[in-house]
């Protein structure tokens, strides 16, 4: 009967957490908010709501040093596509514990931009032509939201939380901040981002997501981290990659290039379809993975604030392809002339290869579902064999080419997915 009981309340609790992101997710991609751009009216509306909402949950202000303001304003940086000034402002709050208050410096930050693009790449509906950004990125602010709700009550030393504003224009927001920070970077132990939460990327994948670079703090974090995600296992299969598939695709790259040397967690369902298009919508969300996915990260940001600060070991991602190669320039053309990009790529890992091959299989295997057509399937299947040779000389290591060839393969996924005609 107890056990009954608690059941009951478990999902009772997971309803209401999905209640509260949805209503988040509903207000922050909503048209009249029009893509939450840097610079613009509706930007400083949402502005005001994350911080009404910081209030309300009790947070302290971050955005000056003073801890007087959720505000960090920034400017001089420029757009690195239309080279303008860009002026924005990231909102920045510390949770405390309320039992055994401390004023220890963060060992953890998490977090996730808050802005959007105001013109879309991709039209599904010719009327639509609003960016809502449903998945990109209102879910993984409304994920920030509601682990932040009731943290204080179990976390045991200070989760710093970061709304990243000029994302979309070149990780402007987390770059002004780590150049100068608010707050005192030194005791974390990892920086937690999220990008793309709630998106299906191919028919066949659904429930699926992808947790990046969790070796960038060794074994132990790379064991803590499965072990949150296994317990989640029933309801979504989580991925784990290496650094090398987000990197300069979002803010915790910011990291890399200030040299902080903080392990950093990247949790994102890539790109797909409706990346970027006006079909971002939160009708395309997939609710029941995001809750699934705050509760990974509820779980992490507790096991986190309660180790010793910089517990973790650093290894640092090994940049290993330099600018002008043929994989620069196929990536370029993928995800646009990205800063971090131009200067290099790091090398993945071998477990990386197990994944990318699974995902493929899927895609492969829901080929009709996908309404691919022949010529992809016959080079999805061609990177797939080429990918199975180098599982087959049994090295347990990624050699000189091996790297390339399964860069290359992640990149063209990411292309098909993104060529797909409906959404997932
Ligand atoms: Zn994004």
């Amino acid at each position: 009967m107890k056990q009954i009981l608690l059941g009951l309340i478990s999902v009772g609790f997971s309803f209401i957490v999905q209640a509260g992101i949805k209503e988040d997710v509903t207000y922050l991609a909503s048209d009249k908010l029009n893509g939450r751009v840097t610079g613009t009216a509706e930007n400083l509306e949402v502005q005001n709501w994350l911080i009404q909402r910081l209030k309300e949950l009790k947070i302290r202000p971050a955005g000056n040093t003073a801890k007087t303001s959720f505000q960090y304003p920034f400017a001089n940086s420029y757009d690195f596509k239309t080279q303008e000034k860009i002026h924005g402002t990231n909102i920045m709050g510390i949770v405390y514990p309320r039992k055994n208050w401390t004023e220890e410096k963060p060992h953890l930050l998490i977090g996730a931009h808050y802005d959007h693009i105001a013109t879309c790449w991709k039209k599904f509906d010719a009327e639509d032509s609003i960016c809502n950004g449903a998945a990109d990125n209102a879910a993984a602010v409304a994920v920030v939201l509601s682990v932040a709700q009731n943290l204080a009550d179990s976390i045991q030393s200070p989760v710093a939380l970061a709304f990243w504003d000029g994302e979309e224009s070149g990780l402007l927001g987390s770059d002004a901040f780590l150049k100068e920070p608010s707050f005192d970077l030194s005791q974390l132990n990892a920086y937690i981002n999220l990008d793309i939460i709630g998106l299906n990327l191919y028919a066949g994948l659904e429930n699926h997501h992808m947790i990046i670079g969790s070796e960038t703090g060794g074994a132990k974090l790379e064991k803590l981290v499965k072990e949150m995600a296994d317990q989640e296992s029933s309801k979504v299969t989580y991925h784990r990659l290496s650094y090398a598939f987000g990197h300069g695709r979002s803010d915790m790259s910011s990291f890399i290039r200030h040299g902080l040397n903080v392990p950093l967690l990247f949790f994102s369902d890539g790109d797909g379809p409706v990346y970027h298009s006006s079909s971002d919508e939160v009708k395309n969300i997939n609710f029941d993975k995001v809750s699934s996915i705050a509760e990974v990260i509820r779980k992490l940001s507790i096991q986190l604030s309660k180790m010793s600060a910089s517990e973790f070991e650093y290894r640092q991602p090994t940049i290993f392809i330099d600018k002008g190669t043929f994989l620069q320039i196929v990536l370029t053309k993928i995800f646009g002339t990205n800063h971090m990009l131009k200067t290099g790529f790091p090398v993945p890992t071998y477990s990386d290869l197990d994944v990318v091959m699974e995902l493929y299989e899927k895609a492969i295997q829901n080929a009709e579902r996908n309404k691919l057509k022949p010529e992809s399937v016959k080079k999805l299947t061609d990177l797939l064999n080429s990918m199975k040779e180098i599982k087959a000389k049994g090295n347990k290591k990624l050699f000189g080419m091996d790297n390339y060839n399964l860069l290359k393969a992640a990149a063209i996924f990411t292309a098909t997915t993104r060529e797909l005609t409906f959404v997932p």
